[in-house]
């Protein structure tokens, strides 16, 4: 006859064991990675080991309550692949991400058979099967609906609470998530294989074609968009910042500049918005692949990630830019002007779209990103951890990142300026904005209805050469202005075109 349990108790139990025998990679981390000295560091040890506890008992209480014994069944499989997690992690120093995930599915038989080891069979059989065995040596009482609900209820509050309590430690846990997520089990393989599964949906997801472009004209015409990441424009002295922040792009002449909202706070929707030609909610052809296809000699440069899939034969991640960079510029954005020149005289083309994908702004490293010549706001905040900084420390690393930011734009008109045969236009965006402390918020995120100004409001910067093309008065901005607006000035004609979406004169 075996043991009567009660359900809460049982779930309880069942997250002690996981607890015991499988957080400690990701215990081991924290305990290496975080100052214990300090009062917030010892706050997020514990909390750490609080909400593991009644998080994983929480969602085992859910599990056997609506899946009763397939629940069991499930977390005795959870157990043993934890079991062999682990093993792997303590032996050979992976973590679980999704990239990881994508290894175990893509290994064949032979590769795997040549990881196992006596101390494999020896995770399997005690820290796997052992305890698999007991869970079955319980019978659970259930609860009724309403103690069920009552409880479920009460410990979301609770864990709320410990969320909010633990504000200070927001960032280092942001900043370790990938490792943290690739730690904790069982969630690190669960949400990873599920991430890995949704990724490859993603990629193979085909783009819908946009009707056919016609090239209206053989004027040499160049459109450089630059994506800012996580600019905001309260920083820039363009608009109205008290500090000077762009002491090199307030003296070029014609720069303009609107007041912009981002349609979202981060950086995959805020792509999507700036490179689509409407929110249609799909995905249709983006910018870059639209005239790509409709011969355009199309360049896109990152040092950042997150855009929609690009279809473009000349393509430069952060990876290939720094093979071929020589100079202190090569660890940081300056990268993306390397070379652009010759690119452009290179092409035999007349109608040329270069993207520029910086990363400049983004935190918690702000200064990190920038050349040391450009801390010229100190004192800065070296640390991820809030607790060890001052607001000013935090604005003024941040405010140095955008008189590097600055500093790119700046050279890269002047870049333009000297390619005397083309009529060109520099385009500046940012993918959303940022909070630096104010409302006790940090860096981006936060549903866009729920979003302070900070994380939304970003600066939209327009040059032309020599003047070459008006542009409106008193339109109103949006990210979606992009697309129309480029092939407004590279006379690309198309039944997508939208003339009021256009921020040029006709
Ligand atoms: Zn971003």
């Amino acid at each position: 006859m075996p043991k009567q349990l009660k359900l809460k108790s049982y779930a309880l139990l069942a997250s002690l064991v996981n607890l015991v025998l499988y957080q400690y990679p990701f215990f081991k981390f924290v305990l290496s990675n975080n100052n214990l000295k300090s009062t917030s560091g010892i706050m997020l040890l514990i909390s750490l080991i609080v909400a593991s506890i009644i998080l994983n008992a929480f969602v085992f209480y859910i599990g056997l309550y609506l899946l009763r014994n397939v629940g069991k069944w499930l977390l005795a499989i959870f157990f043993n692949i934890s079991a062999i997690a682990v093993y792997f992690i303590n032996t050979y120093g992976i973590i679980i991400d999704r990239t990881m995930i994508g290894n175990v599915f893509n290994t064949n038989y032979e590769e795997s058979s040549s990881f196992f080891s006596f101390g494999l069979v020896l995770y399997v059989l005690f820290l796997g099967l052992l305890p698999s065995f007991f869970l079955f040596k319980f019978k659970i009482i259930r609860p009724k609906l309403k103690s069920f609900l009552i409880h479920t209820g009460v410990t979301l509050l609770f864990l709320g609470v410990l969320v909010f309590a633990n504000s200070t430690n927001w960032l280092w846990i942001d900043k370790n998530s990938k490792t943290l997520g690739g730690l904790v089990m069982p969630w690190s393989y669960v949400v990873n294989t599920s991430r890995y599964y949704s990724h490859i949906n993603k990629k193979n997801k085909k783009q819908i074609l946009l009707p056919d472009a016609t090239i209206k004209d053989d004027e040499k015409s160049i459109a450089v968009l630059v994506i800012g990441e996580s600019a905001r424009s309260e920083n820039f002295s363009l608009y109205g910042y008290d500090k000077n922040t762009n002491p090199l792009l307030s003296q070029i002449e014609g720069l303009k500049h609107f007041e912009t909202e981002s349609c979202a706070t981060y950086t995959t929707a805020g792509l999507q918005c700036i490179l689509e030609h409407k929110d249609t909610g799909k995905l249709y052809e983006i910018l870059p692949n639209y005239l790509f296809r409709n011969d355009v000699e199309v360049i896109w440069k990152t040092t950042n990630w997150g855009e929609p899939k690009v279809i473009i034969d000349n393509f430069q991640n952060k990876e290939m830019l720094r093979k071929n960079c020589e100079g202190p510029d090569c660890e940081y954005d300056g990268i993306l002007l390397k070379g652009l020149k010759d690119e452009i005289l290179a092409s035999k083309k007349n109608k040329i779209l270069v993207v520029l994908h910086t990363s400049t702004s983004h935190g918690p490293t702000y200064f990190e990103k920038y050349p040391k010549q450009f801390e010229k706001f100190t004192p800065v905040c070296k640390s991820v951890e809030l607790a060890n900084c001052t607001q000013e420390e935090l604005i003024n690393a941040y405010n140095n990142t955008i008189l590097y930011t600055d500093f790119i734009v700046a050279n890269l008109i002047d870049d333009l300026k000297q390619l005397k045969e083309y009529k060109s236009t520099m385009i500046f965006i940012s993918d959303h904005g940022e909070s630096l402390g104010e409302k006790g918020l940090y860096m981006h995120g936060i549903p866009a209805s729920l979003a302070p100004k900070e994380q939304l409001e970003i600066p939209f910067i327009v040059w032309t050469s020599d003047n070459s093309r008006n542009i409106k008065e008193n339109q109103g901005h949006s990210q979606h202005n992009i697309f129309h607006s480029v092939l407004d000035f590279l006379a690309i004609d198309s039944p997508i075109y939208e003339q009021d979406m256009s921020i040029f004169k006709n």
